[in-house]
């Protein structure tokens, strides 16, 4: 047997070297926590950036932390060993960002989003401590290739989609800012769920992220928040003779803290993200247990760990779902009392939230932090009603993530009455108070008021999570300009009326850390060479970009460095799906989550109707530029239409790449399980972005922010952010088809027939013939069917209204792509010229329209 502590790499007991060493390891460690230590109070000191010491720590976390020597450990202890060590190099720096915001007392952004779309942590963390390759050296030396580590990782996949991963690109923002925010969020057991594909239809696995352990997150066990659900209300007078109400609960769980560091981009600034994880209380069940039924016991506390077991997989069509109210309301319960409980100090009054402290709500999973607030401050802290909604009004802002109205949250008033039956009476009171305010402004307008009302009566008595709030917020901003002329116009239009000063927009972005410097080495190494490395924190900079567009030279490299961008995604798809792409090709993209409103189906039809001309003799194959088509999307398992539609993309993938009729000119790749990991890989090899949903349906898109900034060339409609990326880069360097959202509204009000341009456009009817026929899904008929039949009797997003103008965009595409170096020019424009789409950009937006933080602490 062999004797473990025997093979360890470092001296077995590392800590006994010489006191001043020790005392040095603590110092730079941040380790130094007592208070009385001399070192406590003062700046807490950097480890030495050196290969050396990375060495060391290295082999200690993995000696000392996974138990393991270097000849016996795995891939996951070493990537385990890795994470830790460079998570204790931002360590120090987190304390002390800590320490500087507890002395300052200015306000902080409370960002509540029940979504973050993390992506991978690890490359991440060493761009910001600039560690990369003292990381990579260090590793060599024990004969670790850092590459075969980061694949290890799993990323966290706590979002959906676009909302998620914009809460994950603006915490980075915050921190690149030095502005002082806490991200508040859920730590689910299981993120948004594995897709694969048996035989060409989607199968959700559950993503157990955290079962090889997640080396980031802190917990802390200890600092448990109680939350209460169900029960009912009483009346009581106080000491004092006043009118108060007793929340008597029905049943109560834990929240526990989990810390995630989110550091800033090089400059010592490491903000927070707090996730809750639910776990039963004892009180809780010690009640079962006394009646004797152990076992039930137990289960219930299943029940109440279940809060925050698994995120629920609906992107912008929420299900009303019992338990995603309690998980809204357990984590925003959690974060206010978190706030004022452990961030503040033990004498804080709670007048002076406004001062400390704005709420900004991530859509409307949150908006229950409203009467939360409400009970906390009436309830709790005894203030009148009148001044408790004064504050409340001031804490809180809230940004509008859509325009589908289906995607408006409401919750039944019996389901809000029986889970918290306090909160259905303060949104009761606040509604009256809230009414008064419409009728004084709107006399005799009683079906203003009825459209108004926080309460909806259709199909049932529920509240209306948009307009709760709209009522409390400070602002309300949509996420394009157009997205929030909408909002403005047409879904908020009566409260934009009352309050115009309350609506305003801030267009969404996206980071440049993530989404060029990491995810495009080449580019960005081509980028630094020519106008230095500013822009990594600054991406404006890049419009001195712009006069090399005309330089022959500098446009060669941006070909070379798009050229080995597909060399790179050619080996990640062959290794990752076993796919093979063809080389040489215009590399078409179209990868965000499968939905009718975003129009995968269109895409469909247009390599449908190239395939069928090129088969039926009417295109001749040489006149066609070589294409590959590549999707990546999930649906929402509930989702039938979705799901069909990723059926018949798969089935047409493996006709058309099999058919020798078409080798050579089309080709389609539909990776499953499109994450962030993904389009970090597939996104700088693109040359075509796909942004063709229907105008006045996409809020903004930030899928298009990260092709352009990655020099692909966009065809899209008019429509969320791709109004103002075409107005940035220019129409020469965009292509644009379809109608816009007035035409779309016009044709709507006309009353629209799908079918009349499937009798009169021949393309298109052959195409749908094709589908229909059963040639993609081995003659089965039925297969097609409900696809086909939705397009040609609902088609409620109007692909066909938009087909031929999308296929007259693309046949300009592809006279565009037969000019090399005019095609350059316009993907260099696109880069050079897409600076705004920054988050940082969004950030400075906020704090000046909404927060008015201070920013560089
Ligand atoms: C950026 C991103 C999205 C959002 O894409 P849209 O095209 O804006 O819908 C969705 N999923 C992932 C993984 C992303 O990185």
């Amino acid at each position: 047997m062999t004797d473990t502590a025997q093979e360890l790499d470092l001296p077995q007991v590392a800590t006994q070297t010489t006191p001043g060493e020790g005392h040095a390891y603590l110092h730079e460690r941040g380790a130094s926590l007592e208070p009385s230590h001399p070192l406590a109070r003062g700046p807490v000191a950097s480890p030495p950036h050196s290969v050396d010491a990375f060495v060391k720590e290295f082999l200690r976390e993995l000696n000392y932390g996974q138990g393991v020597p270097l000849s016996r450990s795995s891939l996951n202890d070493q990537y385990l060993a890795l994470a830790r060590t460079v998570r204790g190099y931002l360590t120090a720096r987190w304390l002390e960002t800590a320490r500087k915001r507890r002395s300052h007392t200015e306000r902080a952004v409370g960002y509540l989003s029940a979504e973050y779309l993390l992506g991978r942590q690890l490359d991440n963390a060493l761009l910001a401590t600039d560690l990369t390759q003292i990381a990579e050296d260090a590793l060599h030396a024990c004969g670790i290739e850092l590459d075969a580590l980061r694949q290890v990782e799993v990323e966290p996949g706590l979002g959906n989609g676009g909302l998620g991963r914009l809460a994950a690109c603006f915490i980075d923002s915050m921190a690149t800012m030095g502005a002082p925010c806490i991200g508040y969020g859920l730590r689910y057991e299981y993120g948004i769920f594995k897709q694969t594909f048996v035989d060409g239809r989607q199968i959700e696995i559950p993503d157990n992220w955290l079962s090889m352990g997640d080396p980031w997150e802190i917990a802390h066990p200890e600092m448990e928040v109680p939350v209460h659900f169900g029960g009912h209300t009483e009346r009581y007078v106080d000491e004092a003779g006043r009118d108060r109400v007793k929340w008597i609960h029905g049943w109560d769980v834990l929240g526990i803290r989990y810390n995630y560091m989110v550091p800033g981009y090089q400059n010592g600034v490491v903000n927070t993200l707090r996730l809750w994880r639910a776990r039963a209380t004892r009180a809780f069940d010690l009640d079962i247990f006394n009646a004797g039924d152990y076992a039930q016991a137990v289960r219930s506390q299943t029940f109440a760990e279940n809060i925050s077991k698994v995120l629920y997989p609906e992107d912008s069509t929420p299900q009303g779902k019992e338990l995603r109210l309690q998980q809204q309301y357990f984590f925003v319960a959690c974060s206010l009392y978190d706030f004022i409980k452990h961030t503040q100090p033990t004498d804080f009054d709670v007048r002076d939230l406004p001062e400390r402290i704005i709420f900004q709500l991530n859509d409307t999973h949150p908006v229950i932090a409203i009467p939360e607030l409400m009970r906390l401050l009436v309830d709790d802290y005894g203030l009148e009603w009148e001044d408790a909604w004064g504050i409340t009004r001031q804490c809180f802002a809230y940004t509008c993530h859509t325009l589908l109205p289906e995607a408006l949250e409401v919750w039944p008033v019996s389901l809000m009455e029986r889970l918290l039956p306090r909160h259905m009476e303060i949104i009761y009171r606040i509604n009256e108070g809230f009414l008064d305010e419409v009728r004084e402004a709107y006399p005799g307008d009683e079906l203003r008021v009825r459209r108004m009302s926080i309460i909806g009566d259709h199909p049932e008595r529920s509240v209306r999570m948009a307009h709760l709030a709209t009522v409390a917020s400070v602002k309300v901003n949509g996420v394009a300009e157009l997205h929030s002329q909408l909002l403005r116009d047409k879904v908020l239009n009566d409260f934009a009326e009352l309050w115009p000063d309350k609506f305003t927009n801030v267009t969404n972005g996206v980071t440049p850390r993530r989404f060029v410097r990491q995810a495009n080495p080449y580019l960005s190494k081509l980028i630094t060479d020519t106008i230095g490395v500013g822009w990594v924190a600054n991406l404006d900079r890049l419009e001195e970009l712009e006069v090399y567009a005309e330089d022959e030279d500098f446009r060669e490299k941006f070909r070379a460095v798009k050229a080995a961008n597909k060399e790179r995604i050619t080996r990640v798809l062959q290794r990752r799906d076993g796919i093979a792409l063809p080389e040489g090709h215009l590399l078409d993209v179209m990868v965000k989550r499968l939905h009718e409103y975003k129009r995968q189906s269109l895409k469909l039809l247009h390599i449908v109707t190239l395939y069928d001309g090129i088969i039926s003799g009417r295109l001749d194959p040489a006149s066609v530029t070589p294409r590959t088509v590549v999707f990546g999307a999930k649906a929402a398992p509930g989702y039938r239409m979705a799901k069909e539609t990723i059926y018949l993309i798969n089935s047409a993938a493996t006709v058309i790449n099999a058919d020798p009729r078409v080798e050579g000119r089309l080709f389609m790749a539909f990776p499953a399980n499109y994450n962030v990991t993904l389009a970090e890989r597939l996104i700088p090899a693109a040359d075509l972005s796909e942004q063709i949903s229907l105008a006045g349906k996409e809020a903004s898109g930030t899928g298009n922010m990260k092709f352009a900034l990655n020099g692909a060339l966009t065809i899209g409609t008019d429509d969320g952010a791709n109004v103002e990326i075409r107005r940035l880069v220019g129409d020469d360097n965009f292509f644009l088809f379809g109608m816009d959202e007035p035409q779309v509204a016009e044709l709507q009000a006309r009353g629209y027939r799908p079918a009349d341009y499937y009798e009169t456009n021949e393309n298109l009817r052959s195409a749908i013939n094709l589908i229909a026929s059963g040639h993609f899904t081995g003659g089965d008929r039925d297969a097609a069917g409900l696809f086909v039949g939705d397009l040609l009797s609902n088609d409620a997003f109007l692909a066909l209204a938009d087909y031929q103008s999308y296929m007259d965009a693309q046949a300009r595409v592809e006279a565009y792509y037969a000019d090399q170096e005019a095609w350059t020019k316009s993907a260099i424009l696109n880069v050079a010229r897409s600076g705004y789409f920054s988050s940082d950009r969004s950030m400075r937006d906020y704090i000046d329209r909404i927060w008015h933080v201070k920013t560089g602490v």
